[in-house]
């Protein structure tokens, strides 16, 4: 895994934990040799961890549609940083550029980002590695709700675990290094429905 693109905030949210946490997985991208491709911005947990990324002479892509350069003020100091004309433009670039994806903390943006590559896996367009890092349990009724999702039979078992939710960014790496992709895609039994 070289490159790990990251959906965060773009507000740094309610408490001081969201902030470390971030810096803690800029310190392990660093510090593996993985680096950042993220939305571009300077504002909130992504100018907070693409700055940190930076300070630890690590490799950050910035992936930014230019109607929203001024609103989350582009990161001028990015080893790279890619203007691009749309919203879904950027989401594609960004997948395509990553071989991983992590969600922090974060709101609409984050979440929306993070299902779209999510579906994706589960219809077998890659077989890259999703995972959520889970800041103080930021993400635990998430998890319980598509638990229930999948309870009730609207998610298959095998789609609602390739999402990797874990609290130490550090194993978070790891378990997504150790990734094995789910066999079943989405439409198997297409005919059984
Ligand atoms: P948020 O989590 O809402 O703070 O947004 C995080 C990032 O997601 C920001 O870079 C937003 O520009 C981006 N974003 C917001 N809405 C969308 C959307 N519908 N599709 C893709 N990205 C979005």
């Amino acid at each position: 895994m070289k490159r790990v693109c990251v959906f965060c905030g773009s507000n740094r949210g309610g408490r001081a934990g969201y902030v470390t946490a971030t810096r803690e997985l800029a310190t392990v991208l660093a510090r593996g040799g993985i680096s950042l491709v993220y939305g571009g911005g300077r504002v909130g947990l992504m100018g907070e961890l693409a700055n940190e990324v930076l300070r630890l002479g690590g490799q950050v892509t910035g992936v930014i549609p230019r109607q929203l350069v001024e609103r989350e003020v582009g990161h001028t100091g990015l080893t790279d940083l890619r203007v691009v004309e749309t919203m879904h433009e950027r989401k594609a670039l960004m997948a395509d550029l990553a071989d991983g994806f992590i969600a922090l903390p974060g709101g609409l943006g984050t979440l929306e980002e993070i299902f779209e590559v999510w579906t994706w896996a589960q219809l077998g367009m890659h077989r890259k590695p999703i995972a959520f890092l889970d800041v103080g349990g930021y993400f635990q009724l998430l998890a319980e709700f598509l638990d229930q999702a999948t309870r009730e039979g609207f998610v298959r078992r095998q789609h609602r675990a390739i999402a990797i939710i874990d609290n130490d960014p550090a194993v978070l790496i790891q378990r997504m290094r150790a990734y094995n992709p789910p066999t079943v895609e989405k439409w198997i039994d297409r005919e059984a429905t």
